[in-house]
């Protein structure tokens, strides 16, 4: 039997980002995951197809985390792409509004980022680090809470692990949810996200744009290459088959049509993948012994790309409330501990899942008194300076 400071279920973005924060404060820390090690990065191809289809939006506040952790560094130098200005428009109507980073004084709004580079990045950092032990291509398939005498997790291949505090970092399935029994609220989007890289007729300018379609939100996200972009097309269960299934012709004319003028038109659009959408946020994020971060605890719509910026303010506050706990030398899986991490997270979380909740049935409705509302609160919104400079400033936090 193997034992450790703390077991952090899941080697994902949140999952590695917590280990390198960890073992930088000297904890011993034990990852384990289920899938195999992921090949560490050589130098990347820049046609559409080179590029990860998972891509995040990081706000400011994720990479500064990152950079505390010494991983933003190498993902600038490998391809990274900031982003200065975004336009939000109802395809249905005529409301819009554009934010920009220079009416906030800010040099940029965030950076897109394909996901396998942050996690490259990151395996670079615990490379250096002595006191953790990643575990790939091993699942955990049992949890057991013992309390005073610490949690074990037990894996596929009959390893058992015991620690005083076991982190779920696991994702939105996470079996250490569901083993020990956290309740959750949930429900289906009814939407599935079709994701894909495309090249656009014209240069990006470095600008987001999110299309709110009565079957659901369009995304662009540029990329380090002026011409590309990555796009998150979520669209109701009863048309994402007919769209998925398009040609690669009708689907660039279906999403020209869907963009209409707002865009840069789009020439070409590479493989394409699918990820049904749905909402989830566990009632409470810890017990003794155990908390939960990242899409563990709240997995949700990625209209507004918060998913893993919520996950990495997760992190970070659990790695703060942990190293004061240490310092202090309390036992850092007592439930007093974990609670102040749950009290500093989940009202945040909670507000941005209601605000996507809202955007997402506010924009899908095709109510006509719905539609003249959200138009003119889109305008209104445009040409408020104060709410697009707090909207601005909040999307950067
Ligand atoms: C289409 C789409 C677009 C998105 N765009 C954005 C965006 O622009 N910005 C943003 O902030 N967020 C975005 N998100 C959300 C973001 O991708 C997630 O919030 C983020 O990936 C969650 O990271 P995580 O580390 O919590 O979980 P995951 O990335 O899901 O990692 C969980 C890890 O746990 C492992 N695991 C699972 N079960 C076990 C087990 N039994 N034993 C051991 N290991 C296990 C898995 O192998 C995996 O490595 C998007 C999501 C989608 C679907």
């Amino acid at each position: 039997m193997n034992e450790t400071d703390v077991i952090i279920a899941g080697a994902g973005i949140a999952g590695l980002s917590l280990a390198a924060l960890l073992s930088q404060r000297g904890l011993r820390v034990v990852v384990v995951d289920g899938a195999p090690h992921p090949d560490r990065l050589g130098p990347l191809g820049a046609g559409v197809n080179d590029w990860d289809r998972r891509v995040s939006a990081l706000t400011p506040a994720s990479s500064a985390l990152l950079t505390d952790i010494g991983a933003w560094a190498a993902i600038v130098e490998k391809r990274s792409a900031a982003y200065d200005s975004m336009r939000v428009w109802d395809a249905e109507g005529t409301g819009a509004v554009a934010f920009t980073a220079f009416e906030v004084g800010a040099p940029d709004l965030g950076h897109i980022v394909e996901n396998r580079i942050t996690v490259d990045a990151l395996l670079g950092v615990l490379e250096r680090e002595k006191t953790v032990a990643v575990r790939w291509n091993d699942p955990i398939i049992a949890v057991n809470n013992h309390h005073t005498a610490g949690v074990q997790v037990t894996t596929e291949n009959g390893d058992r692990v015991t620690a005083p505090l076991l982190v779920g970092a696991d994702g939105a399935k996470s079996i250490v949810r569901r083993q020990l029994g956290f309740r959750v609220r949930q429900w289906s989007y009814e939407q599935s996200a079709i994701v894909a890289t495309i090249a656009l007729e014209q240069h990006h300018n470095a600008r987001c744009y999110q299309a709110f379609l009565a079957t659901g939100p369009l995304a662009l996200l540029p990329l380090a290459d002026p011409l590309l972009c990555s796009i998150v097309w979520s669209l109701d269960t009863s048309s994402v088959d007919a769209v998925r299934a398009l040609t690669d012709a009708d689907f660039v004319l279906a999403l020209n049509r869907a963009l209409g003028d707002q865009a840069p038109p789009v020439a070409k659009v590479g493989a394409r993948a699918m990820f049904p959408l749905q909402q989830c946020h566990a009632v409470d994020y810890v017990q003794t012994r155990v908390a939960l971060v990242a899409d563990a605890a709240h997995a949700i719509h990625p209209l507004a790309g918060q998913g893993i910026n919520l996950g990495l303010a997760d992190v970070g506050v659990l790695a703060d409330e942990i190293e004061q706990a240490t310092s202090a030398q309390v036992d850092w899986g007592d439930l007093a501990v974990l609670r102040r991490y749950q009290r500093r997270r989940k009202t945040e979380n909670l507000a941005t899942m209601a605000a996507m909740e809202g955007f997402k049935r506010g924009f899908g409705s095709g109510n006509p008194a719905l539609r003249v509302l959200r138009n003119a609160g889109l305008s209104w919104v445009n040409k408020s300076p104060h709410i697009k400079r707090w909207l601005t400033m909040q999307a950067l936090s």
